[in-house]
């Protein structure tokens, strides 16, 4: 169901983008068969058998596929670490050295093969495991190597595993220095294409074809941004001149990448602006009312420019499509609610989506008083609303009898109607899809509700660009007056009872604690035994301290009531899994323990600490942890240490994770890249979305003449895409 509506979106995108190309004399010139459709197998030196290895390893079918097949990497035949040299720091290394020693030991699967790479300043041993015997044939003792792997310590001595390996051979002059490395594998390798083949094949296409490699990009951009034409780029990104011609060509393509995501999400935010009305909210007593009488604190700067520009954004008449970004604990849930008072004076309801059963009661419950106050009717549905109240609530919804409607996915199904759904917003996005997104836009007959998504996991700005760049986005940068920065640690388990007696002491001032345990599937059982034996050490440690249990697996009502007993006070500790993680808000916690903290992502830590430090009080997170940390890991605790700063986390968890791994980033597809790093390339794609969007300012339909690669490219890409959703269903 999902797929179908995310296929919607689809649809409903191409369908818009259709549209506009059908006035555009432009269109006509697309869709024509290149030679760059050649299927692989026509390839001099490919043929049938390597084609069908290079379909199912690469997913390359064609000689369009074969060219945009990158290197990940280059050899520069000049630059060796010295092997007495390599320290822990390493990544990887490259080493030049003589082999001896080769040994393969064991049987069958367990066979293994092992050598020694030895140069003038020491020796470091090379093991494989798998395909030991295939490697083995291939090595020659005595005989001088080049050697890529990473770089691992056992005892005192370093040793690489299935590193890359290749004789080496002295250089002829008028060679490049760059030997460009491609992903291969095992398969492949056995069929002849290692990297060293593939470079074959490459040199072979590229002259049959570098000919009719057509610019991709309008001249004047060219010019502007003093980017190389594409035909040298792609050529030189295979075979570079020099380090000058590589970072280029790199340049070139990492920009075109970019750009035309960044194209693609400005074109579809115009489409939808130009036609996807929205209602128009422009006096606002009900709110101004609220704002005067009710509101308990004075909002901070950020917060009022959110509401002023959200309201902005609900007199345009276009539906508002908004990202609201702000930090935890930055205040977003009453902005939330400002801006759902907006479309009361409309007779326009709003809903308010969240992610967990206990983050909607706790929306409710916070802003029940509100409502109140100001005579509207709020309710709550999530899954375990009982079936005749459920049925009651739904009349009165589609009625316009409820004004503010909270809950949990339950809200997507399409029984929940309403009659006039002014205004949805989505707490903490990453949780729910674009399709789920799609799903609330069709609520509605003939208009769409305007939609604000808030996240708290800060995203880092490359990744929000490349993820909700067909949004705007609202920031709120500053936290309420008042607040203490969170103090935060890294404690080992040995200093376990110190902890406890710090414990006690914050207790004894009346704050309340979190204790939290990892959760993750995979050892879920020995998980749970960990929790329940922390639980039962913490009753014997504090005999007198009232303790809460919570997690994933208890009934919806026994975790709401743990909950409330902690949310109440009545509970000093509360021992939890990660179901705490998002929104929950007690404000006199101060104190954050995270057990085996190591095997938590920085985003998530932050998110953990991020539900102290809500009130006024100087707050503490404790990160626990055993000696033995991974590299990585000890890095994220010194980050957490280091920085309270979410936007800076958010950097480091991009840098050490890269843009594939962070939450919610997978099932977008997005962040696909080919050749540019969101880590690295932030600059590039700055310029990117700028140059876009100056573009479709002047040419919104992309007509012009000189626009015209840009429309056969975004063809081609869509092209590939449907190709791509037609695959995964
Ligand atoms: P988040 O952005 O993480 O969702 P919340 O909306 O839960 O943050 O707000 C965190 C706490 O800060 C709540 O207790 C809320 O009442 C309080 N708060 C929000 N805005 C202000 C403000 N302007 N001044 C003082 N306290 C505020
Ligand atoms: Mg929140």
């Amino acid at each position: 169901m999902e797929q179908s509506a995310e296929n919607n979106i689809q649809n409903k995108l191409t369908d818009s983008n259709q549209e506009s190309q059908e006035t555009a004399p432009n269109s006509k010139k697309i869709n024509q068969k290149t030679v760059f459709d050649t299927k692989i197998e026509f390839l001099k030196g490919v043929g049938g058998l390597r084609a069908e290895v290079l379909q199912k390893e690469l997913n390359i079918r064609t000689f369009g596929d074969l060219l945009m097949h990158l290197p990940f990497r280059y050899e520069d035949r000049t630059q060796f670490q010295k092997i007495g040299l390599i320290s822990e720091e390493d990544a990887a290394v490259q080493l030049k050295g003589r082999l001896r020693n080769i040994n393969l030991w064991g049987e069958g699967k367990k066979k293994r093969l092992e050598a020694i790479l030895e140069d003038a300043s020491g020796e470091v041993k090379l093991v494989w495991f798998r395909g030991a015997g295939w490697v083995a044939k291939k090595l020659k003792e005595g005989h001088e190597y080049i050697v890529y792997g990473r770089p691992n310590m056992y005892g005192r001595n370093f040793s690489l595993a299935h590193p890359e390996i290749e004789l080496h051979i002295p250089l002829e002059k008028e060679k490049s220095y760059f030997q460009p490395v491609y992903h291969t594998s095992e398969k492949m390798k056995a069929k002849g294409m290692d990297s060293r083949g593939i470079s074959n094949l490459m040199q072979t296409l590229i002259r049959q074809v570098h000919k009719e490699i057509e610019e991709t990009l309008p001249t004047s951009i060219i010019e502007k941004q003093d980017l190389l034409d594409r035909r040298r780029a792609i050529v030189h990104i295979h075979f570079p001149k020099n380090t000058e011609w590589l970072e280029k060509a790199r340049n070139r393509l990492k920009f075109e990448e970019l750009f035309f995501i960044q194209l693609q999400l400005l074109q579809l935010k115009l489409v939808r602006t130009d036609k996807n009305q929205g209602l128009i909210f422009e006096k606002t007593p009900t709110l101004a009312k609220f704002y005067k009488e009710h509101l308990p604190f004075e909002l901070t700067g950020a917060q009022k420019r959110v509401v002023k520009e959200i309201h902005q954004d609900v007199q345009s008449g276009s539906q508002m499509n908004r990202l609201l970004q702000g930090d935890v604990g930055s205040g977003k849930t009453i902005v939330s609610f400002l801006i759902m008072l907006m479309g009361i004076d409309y007779e326009a309801q709003s809903c308010l989506m969240a992610p967990t059963e206990i983050l909607a009661q706790q929306h409710y419950e916070g802003l029940k008083g509100f409502c109140d106050a100001l005579g509207l009717r709020i309710d709550i549905l999530t899954g375990s609303t009982r079936t005749k109240a459920r049925r009651e609530m739904l009349e009165d919804l589609k009625e316009g009898k409820i004004h503010i409607i909270v809950g949990t996915h339950a809200l997507l199904e399409d029984r929940v109607q309403f009659q006039k759904l002014g205004i949805c917003v989505i707490d903490e996005q990453h949780r729910f899809g674009v399709a789920q997104r799609a799903k609330l836009w069709q609520k509605n007959e003939g208009f769409f509700p305007h939609v604000l998504v808030m996240t708290a996991t800060p995203i880092p700005r490359t990744l929000a660009m490349t993820l909700y760049g067909d949004l705007d986005v609202s920031i709120i940068d500053e936290l309420p007056a008042g607040r203490k920065p969170i103090k935060t640690v890294h404690k080992f388990d040995a200093h376990r009872l110190r902890v406890f007696g710090f414990m006690q002491s914050q207790i004894d001032l009346g704050r309340q604690i979190y204790l939290v345990y990892p959760l993750i599937e995979e050892s879920e059982t020995l998980d749970y035994k960990n929790l329940e034996d922390g639980y039962e050490s913490i009753r014997r440690a504090f005999p007198d301290v009232p303790v809460s249990i919570l997690h994933g697996k208890m009934k919806p009502k026994d975790k709401d009531f743990e909950m409330q007993r902690f949310a109440k006070n009545e509970t000093k500790i509360l021992v939890a899994t990660t179901v705490i993680e998002v929104g929950v808000n007690v404000p006199n916690a101060s104190v954050m323990i995270i057990e085996n903290s190591e095997r938590f992502g920085l985003s998530q830590l932050h998110q953990l600490r991020g539900r102290v430090g809500r009130g006024g009080e100087q707050s503490y997170c404790v990160l626990m942890s055993g000696y033995k940390l991974s590299k990585e890991g000890k890095k994220r605790l010194e980050v957490m240490v280091r920085t309270v700063n979410g936007f800076e986390i958010a950097d480091e968890d991009l840098k050490l994770r890269g843009a594939g791994d962070i939450a919610g980033t997978q099932q977008s597809g997005a962040v696909d890249l080919r050749i540019a790093d969101l880590a690295r390339d932030g600059e590039i794609l700055k310029v990117a979305r700028e140059v876009a969007q100056e573009l479709l300012k002047e040419d919104p339909k992309l007509e012009k003449e000189e626009n015209l690669p840009l429309v056969i490219t975004l063809e081609n890409i869509q092209k590939a895409q449907t190709i791509n959703w037609s695959r995964i269903s």
